[in-house]
């Protein structure tokens, strides 16, 4: 199995400045290769420099809906030109926020339609960025859909009504480390109640998830499980060995929890 990373930000400050130490303790675990998402487009020539620097390395082109209100001019036009760059292989990120409302959502909306024009001419597939502007989103992917342009939601937030319509239209639905979070219980409601949520990419999506971030013990098993069954569901072949590995962190985070209650529980007897 090989383990793609499709969502890197290796131009960010903090990041950038120990690129190579983080691109080598990437590969030591096993990454074989790297997509590196652009946000602005003065950071554009930075982010596709990694990528030229680095053979395992992949650029994008967009713009971050955060940053629509700085980008008044920016249409389809410069998006395409930039992806004449032969490492330049989706467009993004792009899409809505109005959690964050970090900038005027008509002009988040015009940007995002940039980026899909752009994907429509190019042929290249988006990386999509939303949250908290569901109705919107699914209006804009069908929209896409229909013009032949598909992509991936990145790092998904949302319903299970905006994953199915993301993935009957063709969309790949990233699911990270998120999904480990307290508070993300909808979300794990989603992605374990139907195998099929995660037919689009699975193994590398739940690989993703399961050695970047420590999850607690359940749900590492669970995704361990749940891994096998995507990728006999996708006609994956699994390597055993790795589906081993997880298994046995996933038994050793179990024993500690397991551990450190019945530790507790001797000390109250006390
Ligand atoms: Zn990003
Ligand atoms: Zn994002």
């Amino acid at each position: 199995m090989r383990l793609i990373d499709s969502h890197c930000h290796l131009n960010y400050e903090g990041l950038a400045e120990r690129r190579d130490e983080v691109l080598a303790s990437a590969r030591a675990a096993g990454v074989t290769g790297f997509l590196n998402i652009s946000t602005r487009q003065r950071e554009w020539d930075d982010v596709i420099a990694v990528a030229e620097a680095n053979e395992d390395v992949w650029a994008t082109v967009g713009v971050h809906p955060h940053e629509a209100d700085a980008h008044p001019d920016l249409g389809a036009s410069a998006l395409v030109a930039a992806t004449s760059h032969p490492d330049v292989i989706a467009i993004g990120e792009c899409g809505l926020d109005y959690y964050y409302d970090k900038s005027d959502r008509a002009a988040q909306r015009e940007r995002f339609q940039a980026h899909i024009e752009a994907a429509r001419e190019t042929g290249l597939p988006l990386v999509v960025h939303t949250r908290d502007a569901e109705p919107d989103t699914a209006a804009v992917l069908k929209e896409a859909a229909g013009n032949g342009v598909t992509g991936v939601l990145h790092c998904f937030s949302s319903s299970r009504q905006l994953a199915d319509t993301g993935l009957e239209l063709g969309f790949y639905i990233s699911i990270s480390g998120i999904v480990t979070f307290k508070n993300a219980e909808e979300l794990r409601q989603t992605t374990s109640s139907d195998v099929s949520f995660v037919r689009a990419g699975p193994a590398d999506v739940w690989t993703a998830f399961t050695s970047t971030l420590p999850p607690r013990a359940q749900r590492l098993q669970h995704a361990a499980d749940r891994r096998g069954d995507c990728a006999a569901d996708a006609g994956i072949d699994l390597v055993e060995d790795e589906r081993r590995h997880v298994a046995d962190l996933a038994r050793r985070h179990l024993d500690r929890e397991r551990h450190a209650r019945e530790f507790a529980a001797r000390r109250h007897a006390r």
